[in-house]
């Protein structure tokens, strides 16, 4: 089982490149995020609970997310592989992520880094928040979505390469010239 973490900020193109890889290598793309708003707007008991949280770009609890990652391991136990979008993002989160995959007889096989400054990420995100009209892309939000994961999520860079696990790929370019790069680093 290959367990693929694509990580990044927000507004990196995490969940457009998570799809092509998946369907590149016939893994499993998990995010997070879509995993939420579903609930949010399926209106289930979960989602009614993180929907305020959601909205306002901040991280819905680590308990939670555990929760739902390990009920998506359990659900698909045989797959081949995993794409990560949007999970880990708190240092907690990883050394569970760690734990649950042991469970799982498996660990983190790679995680690939997107690398884009500060100034397009922010670009990119009203440019969304204006297309798509989510309504966690107001700019005050998105502003608390990027102090969110430099405070958390930022700091997992530094685990993953002390585990010898990461590698940076540029974020800026044309989606097929990024995917391009990140096919390079996922052995074939
Ligand atoms: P995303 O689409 O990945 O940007 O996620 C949208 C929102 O869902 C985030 O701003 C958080 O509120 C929540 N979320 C998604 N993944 C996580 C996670 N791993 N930990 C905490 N909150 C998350």
């Amino acid at each position: 089982m290959f367990n693929l973490i694509l990580f990044g900020p927000p507004g990196a193109g995490k969940g457009t490149q998570a799809i092509k890889i998946a369907e590149k290598y016939g893994w499993i793309h998990v995010s997070t995020g879509d995993i939420l708003r579903s609930e949010v707007s399926q209106e289930t008991p979960l989602g009614l609970k993180v929907k305020a949280v959601m909205e306002s770009g901040i991280l819905v609890s680590d308990e939670l997310l555990i929760e739902i990652m390990e009920s998506v391991f359990r659900k698909n136990n045989t797959a081949g592989g995993f794409v990560l979008d949007g999970f880990p993002r708190t240092l907690n989160q990883a050394k569970e992520l760690d734990r649950m995959l042991v469970k799982f007889a498996t660990k983190v096989s790679l995680v690939l880094s997107l690398d884009v400054d500060e100034e397009e990420l922010l670009k990119r995100l009203l440019v969304r928040a204006l297309n798509q009209g989510r309504k966690d892309d107001t700019e005050e939000v998105i502003k608390n979505r990027l102090v969110q994961y430099h405070k958390h999520t930022k700091p997992l860079i530094e685990y993953y390469e002390a585990k010898k696990l990461l590698k940076n790929v540029r974020g800026v370019g044309t989606v097929d010239e990024i995917f391009t790069e990140l096919c390079k680093s996922i052995p074939e």
